[in-house]
Formats: C-alpha cells, structure tokens, sequence
C-alpha cells in the first residue's frame, strides 16, 4: 500500500473480476482520474489467495495474509475493499465503518448484512463495467481519508511464479529443461527430499509461527519446499523467497543448488488452489525416473502448519490418497476418535502409500517430515552416500566389454 496512491485492496479467491480490475486499474484512463483526484496513482495489493494469483500473472503485490485482512483497512489508507468468497471475515464490515474503506461484495453467496457493505454482484458479460464501477468507487474515496494514515515500513522482496513448466526451464533452460536434474540431485543427496508446504493462517497460534520454523527446519536439513497459499505469504514476510536466502537459511548441499541454478529454497506455486500444482511436480520427478514408480515412492512429504479451512481437509485428502505423508499443525478433527484415527494415520498407507499425520509443534512436525523422506530415501537405496569410484580408461574398457 502507499499513502498518496490509491489503494485498492484484493481480498477472496475467485481469479476473473480480479484480473479485469488489474487491466482496468492499469488503463491511463483511471490513472489520469486518480490523478485528477489528488492521488499520484493507484496501487494494488492483495489478501488471501487472490493475492497470490494476481501475483503470479501480474506482479501484484501481497499485503497480507488471511489474518491481516482487517489491518489492512485500519491503515487509513484502504480507499476500497473488495471481496469474493471463502476466508472473508464478516467483521471486516465492521471494520471499514469505523473507517473511510468502501467495502464492495461481489459474490451472491458472501452478501454481507451490515449496511455500510456495497454489493456489485460481478457478471462475467458485464465484467468491464463492474470493475470500472469498483474502481471509480475507490479513487472517489481516495479524498475521504479522515484518520491518520499508518502504512507499516517493512517491505520483503520475493520471487514467485513457480509452476511446473518454470521449474523444469529453471534445472536447464529451454534447451535441456528436465526434472532429471532435481531427481539427480535428491539421488546423489545434495537435495535430501521435497516438502509441499500449504495452507491457512490459523488464530489459534502465534501468527505465521508455525509456518515459518517448520519451513525453516525443513530447508536447514536440505529439503527443498514448494509453498502456497498463506504459507507462501509467511514465507515472503520471513524473506525465505529469494534466492540469496539459501546461503543464510538452508545447509550445504540444498544452498549448493539453489546457489547453482539460481532459486529460493522455497518455491511459491501460487495460491492455495493451485496445490495441483505440487502433485504435478511430484508426477514430473516420477516420469524423470531414478526415484520409483509411483508419488508414494518418492522422497516427499505435505504439511499444513495452521490450517484452519474445511478446504484445507479436502486438499490434504487428496495429496494422501496421491501418495503422500501430510502432517497437519494446530489441532485435527479426528483426535476424539482413536479407531478412525488409527485407519488415517495407518491404514491408507496400505491402500494408497500416503496417509495423515498430526503434530503441533513445527520443530517435531518437521521432523515427522524429514524422518518419512529418509524411509522413502532408505526404500530407494539413496540414503548412504556412494563411494566415488574414478575410472581409467582400461577400467571403462572392461566395463563395456
Ligand atoms: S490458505 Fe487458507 S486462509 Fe489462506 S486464503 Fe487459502 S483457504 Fe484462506
């Protein structure tokens, strides 16, 4: 956010008006009006997972994460507040009364009943126009300020836009892009494994804790992480998406590679979505070869530090019965029902090689993490490091006779 900007805030899931509103706010039309109105430009940022998709597209900066929604507002600085559905909290209705932050609903289900709340129900034939509309009404806004404007100074940089193409491009570019470079690299150790780590901020914990020491104790030990959703938000605030963060954060042999190829040690895939993306990945490393047949051979693990959305159960469902170990923090559902319990954290193992998991504390969740990799990595043969055997030539003759 920036104080002589107008600020327009991004906050909910569903990617289309989102887009058209970046395209609209960028047209020079807007710019000369915000212009007109006392503003040097308008400035857009974003909460929650749209955020992280219009970050992804188009640069857009984060703002905050799921809990953040209503600091957002009590900046002062907020002109407008737009909002689509999941993980909108109701009171930031609340919220923006007490302040001058136009709060616009777009979505039929996620009306809100308080009265100072504006719904323009968004029309995918219409799109253009309703977000001209939900612009406009921002820049107007923009000479309501009243209360002191208090934008927090800390910024993080970050690299984001990881996909399953870009990965493969960044390991060898266009001319030999493949994922036998990362495979080659967890065989020979240097990279012990991969966690994909997702998910909510929950208001149960220490805001973004969770998140950030587990990811922290993952890449120490040379598990590279692909991150999304709120954890990717964590991650960006803990300076762990750049490059140059592997040489403080991770060991020798993950840094090595970052270093080598250039990447942050935690790869943010987009929004929490977008976690197809991280089964995708894992389905390259199987189809590259060296490392099993099937996504429950492989050296990898899931966690969900602080979740807090049913979502986050149905995403977690579908990485385990796809083969994965998944950990979650904070508290699960089951923990009332051992027998149950028993067939989720045992029993799918056998039917589909990954099952649940729960721990609250990050540093053991990371290790649950770790320990599962090193099993997977004992099943490969790949856990004790080879002895270099240099050859000479009457030694290579001998071997291709
Ligand atoms: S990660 Fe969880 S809290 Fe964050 S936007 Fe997604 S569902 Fe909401």
């Amino acid at each position: 956010m920036k104080e002589d900007h107008v600020n327009l805030v991004i906050h909910g899931h569903e990617p289309i008006l989102s887009e058209v509103i970046v395209q609209v706010a960028n047209t020079q039309e807007m710019i000369d009006y915000a212009k007109e109105k006392g503003a040097r430009g308008i400035q857009l940022s974003g909460i929650c997972c749209t955020a992280n998709e219009l970050l992804q597209r188009h640069g857009v900066p984060l703002c905050g994460t799921f809990l953040q929604q209503e600091l957002a507002i009590i900046t002062g600085a907020c002109d407008a507040m737009v909002v689509d559905i999941q993980c909108i909290m109701q009171n930031v209705a609340n919220v923006a009364n007490c302040f001058h932050t136009k709060l616009i609903t777009t979505h039929p289900i996620a009306k809100m009943e308080q009265e100072n709340v504006i719904h323009i129900e968004f029309d995918e034939h219409h799109a253009v126009e309703d977000a001209t509309k939900i612009v406009k009404m921002a820049i107007d806004n923009f000479a309501n300020r009243s209360s002191e404007v208090m934008i927090p100074r800390q910024k993080a940089p970050l690299v984001a836009g990881f996909g399953v193409e870009s990965v493969k491009y960044h390991l060898g570019g266009s001319f030999r892009g493949d994922y036998y470079t990362l495979n080659d690299n967890i065989i020979n150790g240097r990279i012990r494994g991969i966690g994909g780590v997702v998910g909510c901020n929950n208001a149960r914990t220490r805001h973004n804790e969770g998140h950030v020491e587990i990811v922290k104790e993952l890449i120490k030990n040379d598990v590279i992480v692909l991150t999304t959703g709120c954890n990717a938000i964590a991650c960006a605030m803990a300076g762990l998406l750049t490059p140059e963060s592997a040489a403080v954060y991770c060991g020798d042999g993950l840094a090595e590679v970052c270093e080598t190829v250039g990447i942050p040690p935690v790869l943010h895939v987009g929004s929490c979505v977008d976690n197809s993306r991280i089964l995708l990945a894992a389905t390259e490393v199987v189809k590259a070869g060296g490392l099993g047949n099937d996504i429950s051979d492989l050296p990898v693990a899931g966690s969900a530090p602080e979740w807090m959305s049913e979502k986050a159960i149905s995403i977690g469902h579908y990485f385990v019965v796809s083969g994965v170990y998944t950990v979650f923090g904070v508290t699960f559902p089951t923990a009332g029902a051992p027998v149950f319990q028993r067939y989720l954290f045992k029993g799918l193992e056998e039917l589909y090689g990954g099952m649940w998991d729960f721990e609250s504390d990050p540093i053991k969740h990371a290790w649950k993490m770790i320990n599962h990799i090193d099993k997977k990595r004992a099943a490969l043969g790949i856990d004790k490091a080879r002895e270099r055997v240099l050859m000479d030539f009457a030694a290579r003759q001998a071997l291709e006779a």
